[in-house]
Protein backbone atom coordinates (compact mmCIF):
# COMPACT_ATOMS: atom_id res chain seq x y z
CA UNK A 1 0.00 0.00 0.00
CA UNK A 2 1.54 3.38 -1.22
CA UNK A 3 2.64 5.61 1.90
CA UNK A 4 4.46 8.99 2.69
CA UNK A 5 8.25 8.20 2.39
CA UNK A 6 9.42 11.97 2.68
CA UNK A 7 11.09 13.71 5.53
CA UNK A 8 8.78 13.84 8.61
CA UNK A 9 10.17 16.37 10.20
CA UNK A 10 9.52 18.66 7.41
CA UNK A 11 5.77 17.34 7.71
CA UNK A 12 5.85 18.80 11.73
CA UNK A 13 7.33 22.24 10.29
CA UNK A 14 4.73 22.39 7.40
CA UNK A 15 2.32 22.10 9.93
CA UNK A 16 3.81 24.18 12.78
CA UNK A 17 3.09 21.55 15.30
CA UNK A 18 4.99 18.51 16.80
CA UNK A 19 3.08 15.37 15.67
CA UNK A 20 5.94 13.19 17.35
CA UNK A 21 6.39 11.28 14.13
CA UNK A 22 9.67 10.26 14.53
CA UNK A 23 10.10 8.33 18.19
CA UNK A 24 12.67 8.92 20.63
CA UNK A 25 14.00 12.34 18.66
CA UNK A 26 11.02 14.15 19.10
CA UNK A 27 11.58 14.08 22.84
CA UNK A 28 15.30 15.39 22.22
CA UNK A 29 16.91 18.53 21.46
CA UNK A 30 17.49 17.27 17.83
CA UNK A 31 13.16 18.08 17.24
CA UNK A 32 13.97 20.04 13.77
CA UNK A 33 10.73 21.84 14.83
CA UNK A 34 12.12 23.49 17.82
CA UNK A 35 15.42 24.21 15.66
CA UNK A 36 13.85 26.14 13.18
CA UNK A 37 10.30 26.80 13.83
CA UNK A 38 9.23 27.77 10.22
CA UNK A 39 7.90 26.13 7.28
CA UNK A 40 10.27 24.27 5.22
CA UNK A 41 11.36 26.16 1.73
CA UNK A 42 12.81 29.04 0.67
CA UNK A 43 10.31 31.47 1.53
CA UNK A 44 9.47 29.72 4.95
CA UNK A 45 10.37 32.37 6.70
CA UNK A 46 8.61 35.01 4.84
CA UNK A 47 4.90 36.29 6.11
CA UNK A 48 2.50 33.78 5.24
CA UNK A 49 -1.57 34.35 5.17
CA UNK A 50 -4.25 31.69 4.51
CA UNK A 51 -7.45 32.16 3.12
CA UNK A 52 -10.74 30.44 4.73
CA UNK A 53 -10.27 27.44 1.93
CA UNK A 54 -6.01 27.74 3.17
CA UNK A 55 -6.90 27.37 7.05
CA UNK A 56 -9.02 24.24 6.11
CA UNK A 57 -6.53 22.58 4.14
CA UNK A 58 -3.90 22.78 6.15
CA UNK A 59 -6.36 21.01 9.44
CA UNK A 60 -7.15 18.43 7.00
CA UNK A 61 -3.22 17.86 6.11
CA UNK A 62 -2.14 18.53 9.98
CA UNK A 63 -4.81 15.60 10.40
CA UNK A 64 -3.74 12.93 7.70
CA UNK A 65 -0.59 13.44 8.62
CA UNK A 66 -0.28 12.87 12.18
CA UNK A 67 -2.47 9.67 11.43
CA UNK A 68 0.16 8.67 8.33
CA UNK A 69 -2.48 8.45 5.45
CA UNK A 70 -2.38 9.04 1.92
CA UNK A 71 -5.73 11.41 0.55
CA UNK A 72 -7.57 8.36 -1.10
CA UNK A 73 -7.53 6.90 2.38
CA UNK A 74 -8.27 9.97 4.57
CA UNK A 75 -11.30 10.60 2.56
CA UNK A 76 -12.42 7.00 2.41
CA UNK A 77 -12.10 7.43 6.21
CA UNK A 78 -14.64 10.75 6.17
CA UNK A 79 -17.00 9.42 3.48
CA UNK A 80 -17.65 6.52 6.11
CA UNK A 81 -17.62 9.06 8.82
CA UNK A 82 -19.96 11.07 7.56
CA UNK A 83 -22.67 8.37 6.65
CA UNK A 84 -22.87 7.23 10.42
CA UNK A 85 -25.15 9.14 12.94
CA UNK A 86 -23.55 11.58 15.02
CA UNK A 87 -20.99 14.93 14.21
CA UNK A 88 -19.52 14.16 11.17
CA UNK A 89 -15.77 15.66 12.61
CA UNK A 90 -16.05 13.19 15.80
CA UNK A 91 -17.11 10.02 14.09
CA UNK A 92 -13.81 10.85 11.73
CA UNK A 93 -11.64 10.98 14.98
CA UNK A 94 -13.08 8.13 15.83
CA UNK A 95 -12.24 6.15 12.97
CA UNK A 96 -9.13 7.54 12.86
CA UNK A 97 -8.11 6.66 16.38
CA UNK A 98 -9.71 3.10 16.13
CA UNK A 99 -7.25 1.62 13.43
CA UNK A 100 -5.55 -0.97 14.25
CA UNK A 101 -1.88 0.57 13.66
CA UNK A 102 -3.02 3.40 16.03
CA UNK A 103 -4.33 0.95 18.88
CA UNK A 104 -1.22 -0.83 19.20
CA UNK A 105 0.28 2.25 19.03
CA UNK A 106 -1.53 3.94 21.51
CA UNK A 107 -1.10 0.72 23.90
CA UNK A 108 2.48 1.14 23.92
CA UNK A 109 3.79 -1.54 21.15
CA UNK A 110 5.49 1.01 18.45
CA UNK A 111 7.52 4.11 18.92
CA UNK A 112 5.46 5.61 16.23
CA UNK A 113 2.27 5.00 14.23
CA UNK A 114 4.59 4.33 11.01
CA UNK A 115 6.57 2.11 13.02
CA UNK A 116 3.00 0.28 14.22
CA UNK A 117 1.55 0.22 10.81
CA UNK A 118 4.95 -1.77 9.72
CA UNK A 119 4.53 -3.96 12.60
CA UNK A 120 1.40 -4.73 11.44
CA UNK A 121 1.81 -5.76 8.05
CA UNK A 122 4.84 -7.92 9.66
CA UNK A 123 1.60 -9.63 11.22
CA UNK A 124 3.05 -9.76 14.67
CA UNK A 125 -0.80 -8.95 16.25
CA UNK A 126 -3.52 -10.76 17.34
CA UNK A 127 -6.64 -9.17 17.65
CA UNK A 128 -8.61 -11.53 20.39
CA UNK A 129 -6.47 -14.02 19.09
CA UNK A 130 -6.79 -14.30 15.65
CA UNK A 131 -3.55 -12.71 13.47
CA UNK A 132 -5.09 -9.55 11.46
CA UNK A 133 -2.21 -7.59 9.23
CA UNK A 134 -4.43 -4.97 8.14
CA UNK A 135 -3.38 -1.50 9.46
CA UNK A 136 -6.58 -0.18 8.80
CA UNK A 137 -8.66 -2.50 10.57
CA UNK A 138 -11.01 -1.22 12.74
CA UNK A 139 -11.06 -2.19 16.76
CA UNK A 140 -13.69 -2.47 18.71
CA UNK A 141 -14.51 -2.14 22.64
CA UNK A 142 -13.28 -4.96 24.28
CA UNK A 143 -11.07 -6.10 21.50
CA UNK A 144 -8.17 -7.50 22.77
CA UNK A 145 -5.16 -6.70 20.71
CA UNK A 146 -1.78 -8.74 21.85
CA UNK A 147 1.96 -9.32 20.29
CA UNK A 148 1.87 -12.58 18.96
CA UNK A 149 4.45 -14.88 20.96
CA UNK A 150 6.87 -15.35 18.56
CA UNK A 151 6.86 -11.80 17.98
CA UNK A 152 7.74 -11.10 21.65
CA UNK A 153 11.30 -10.95 21.58
CA UNK A 154 11.44 -8.00 18.85
CA UNK A 155 13.65 -5.47 20.02
CA UNK A 156 11.71 -2.84 19.15
CA UNK A 157 8.45 -3.96 20.40
CA UNK A 158 10.37 -4.61 23.77
CA UNK A 159 11.77 -0.92 23.60
CA UNK A 160 8.93 0.88 22.90
CA UNK A 161 6.67 -0.72 25.58
CA UNK A 162 9.74 0.61 27.98
CA UNK A 163 8.98 3.97 26.89
CA UNK A 164 5.38 3.93 27.71
CA UNK A 165 5.65 5.92 30.07
CA UNK A 166 6.92 8.72 28.95
CA UNK A 167 4.69 8.80 25.56
CA UNK A 168 1.47 7.69 28.19
CA UNK A 169 -2.11 5.52 27.65
CA UNK A 170 -4.89 7.30 26.88
CA UNK A 171 -7.87 6.63 29.15
CA UNK A 172 -9.75 4.69 26.92
CA UNK A 173 -7.05 1.49 26.86
CA UNK A 174 -5.40 -0.80 29.53
CA UNK A 175 -2.06 -2.15 29.06
CA UNK A 176 -0.75 -5.34 30.52
CA UNK A 177 2.93 -4.97 29.74
CA UNK A 178 4.16 -8.23 31.33
CA UNK A 179 1.33 -10.21 28.86
CA UNK A 180 2.11 -8.24 25.85
CA UNK A 181 -1.20 -7.10 25.41
CA UNK A 182 -3.88 -4.42 25.50
CA UNK A 183 -7.59 -4.25 25.38
CA UNK A 184 -10.11 -1.18 24.18
CA UNK A 185 -12.43 -0.25 27.59
CA UNK A 186 -14.25 2.42 25.34
CA UNK A 187 -14.63 4.39 22.65
CA UNK A 188 -11.94 7.20 22.50
CA UNK A 189 -13.71 10.68 23.83
CA UNK A 190 -13.21 13.81 21.81
CA UNK A 191 -11.30 15.21 25.26
CA UNK A 192 -8.63 12.09 24.64
CA UNK A 193 -7.31 13.54 21.54
CA UNK A 194 -4.46 16.31 23.09
CA UNK A 195 -2.90 17.43 19.96
CA UNK A 196 -4.75 20.72 18.33
CA UNK A 197 -7.71 19.37 16.04
CA UNK A 198 -10.05 21.63 14.85
CA UNK A 199 -12.19 18.94 12.74
CA UNK A 200 -15.11 21.12 12.08
CA UNK A 201 -12.75 23.03 9.70
CA UNK A 202 -11.98 19.14 7.82
CA UNK A 203 -15.98 19.16 7.63
CA UNK A 204 -16.26 22.69 6.45
CA UNK A 205 -13.62 21.25 3.42
CA UNK A 206 -15.07 18.12 2.68
CA UNK A 207 -18.66 19.92 2.25
CA UNK A 208 -17.74 22.21 -0.31
FE1 LIG B 1 8.28 16.38 14.39
FE2 LIG B 1 10.31 17.08 15.97
FE3 LIG B 1 9.55 14.56 15.80
FE4 LIG B 1 10.76 15.73 13.72
S1 LIG B 1 11.66 15.31 15.70
S2 LIG B 1 8.96 14.39 13.65
S3 LIG B 1 9.94 17.81 13.92
S4 LIG B 1 8.30 16.24 16.61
Amino acid sequence: MARYTGASCRLCRRENLKMYLKGDRCYSDKCAIERRPYPPGQHGQGRIKFSEYGVQLREKQKVKRIYGLLESQFRLTYHKAAAKKGKTGENLLQALEMRLDNVAFRMGFADTRAESRQLVRHAHFTVNGKKVNIPSYQVRVGDVVSVKEKSRKVARIGEALEAVDRRGTPAWVEIDKKGFAGTVKSLPAREDLTLPIQEQLIVELYSK
